[in-house]
């Protein structure tokens, strides 16, 4: 039996918002099929998710959220003065959205339930939907299984640890644990000003007995990967060490990417990487749940590199490199830069810079408040 766990089924395909919709289920069964290919599962146990139930959900999200969106999904159209969300292009109502939310959901909390009971890596690609609220749809996302994981993960660890790289900022699982020291949350992202959910700035750094456990580090269009992992290593990867959790949640967002169509950071496939290789020098339990990622041929090789890296499989890597470095490289892949080339470097210039300015500011917010907890002080110190 393995330490690592990936929960898969065909049926995450349900959780199908529209042709015409950005997210696309299809990028989970491709990276599991490209996964397939590689031989990964002679080394990673698949297992079947079980779909959770409305009880698992119930101090996540309110009852009356919970009701309308299991009315919704049975074609019934509830009378309410809300609409929780839904009807609108980034949440439409789809039909079984009830059973494929549950679905992906479970499996988050199988990926949880995993790491309690003594696995090393639990992964469920199809969650990672941070934006959904206690009060209803948001970003594409109907449930926070990020949030039912930690809550999961909570029975057992003392310290969670939360690092979202996605684009968007992680508000639905920020607001969730906003006031719970037991909880880092850590969201690097493009700025609110310029990105959907437009929340996310340096000063939301937690409330009441839970100042100081959210982080969140907003950047500027066109930065690139270089100035965005500097910010994730001063300050991101700083905090969470500091903080010495007892197990992470990983957020694995592709959307950061250069080839995202819906984010605008200048960040090639090495430096994500980079990253989430960081996260796992802490050798600790880990679940790594999937999140936003619109560019259908980037997201599978993305995903399976990450996977790759966590779980120290020695498989043809190279072939992923060359065939992200090829999608990286093509200018056919970059219609909207010819011609703009001065625009974009000047845009990258100010966004770089800006960056620097931004780790000060986030240097000088956490000492600040953390000048009353001498230890968490000190560790952020030792590592300067
Ligand atoms: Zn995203």
């Amino acid at each position: 039996m393995s330490t690592i766990s990936f929960f898969y089924t065909d049926k995450f395909q349900n959780y199908n918002l529209g042709l015409n919709h950005p997210l696309q289920p299809i990028r989970i069964k491709r990276t599991y099929d490209l996964l397939n290919e590689l031989g990964t599962w002679e080394s990673i146990d698949v297992h079947n998710p079980a779909p959770c139930t409305r009880e698992d959900m119930k101090d996540i999200h309110s009852d009356e959220y919970l009701s309308f969106t299991e009315m919704l999904s049975n074609g019934q159209r509830p009378p309410s003065y809300r609409h929780y969300g839904f009807g609108t292009p980034d949440n439409p109502v789809f039909p079984g959205m009830w059973e494929s939310s549950l679905l992906y959901s479970g499996a988050s909390k199988n990926a949880a339930e995993a790491v309690i009971d003594g696995q090393r890596l639990a992964i469920n690609i199809s969650g990672g939907l941070h934006h959904a609220h206690f009060n209803g749809a948001s970003g594409f996302c109907i449930f926070n299984d990020c949030v039912l994981a930690i809550k999961t993960l909570l029975k057992k660890f003392q310290k969670v640890a939360y690092v979202d790289i996605d684009v968007h900022h992680g508000d639905g699982v920020q607001e969730a644990f906003y006031k719970n020291p037991q909880v880092l949350t850590i969201s690097i992202h493009e700025t609110g000003k310029t990105l959907f959910p437009g929340t996310g700035f340096t000063e939301e750094i937690g409330a009441g007995v839970g100042r100081g456990y959210a982080v969140n580090l907003p950047l500027w269009p066109y930065t690139d990967g270089e100035t965005w992992l500097h910010v994730w290593k001063e300050i991101g990867f700083k905090r969470l060490q500091a903080f010495s959790p007892d197990v992470v949640v990983l957020q694995m967002g592709a959307d950061a990417h250069i080839l995202d169509p819906l984010g605008h950071m200048n960040i090639t496939g090495s430096y994500w990487l980079e990253a989430i290789r960081d996260v796992k020098t802490l050798e600790l339990p880990m679940v790594a749940l999937g999140g936003g990622g619109y560019n259908q041929t980037v997201v599978p090789l993305l995903w399976s590199m990450a996977i790759m890296e966590l779980a120290d499989l020695q498989l043809p890597y190279d072939g992923l490199w060359n065939k992200l470095e090829q999608e990286e490289s093509n200018p056919l892949n970059y219609p909207t830069l010819i011609g703009n080339e001065d625009i974009q470097q000047d845009a990258t210039k100010y966004a770089n810079s800006y960056a620097m300015h931004m780790v000060k500011e986030c240097q000088g917010i956490l000492r600040q408040w953390l000048s009353g907890n001498d230890r968490i002080l000190d560790k952020i110190e030792m590592n300067h």
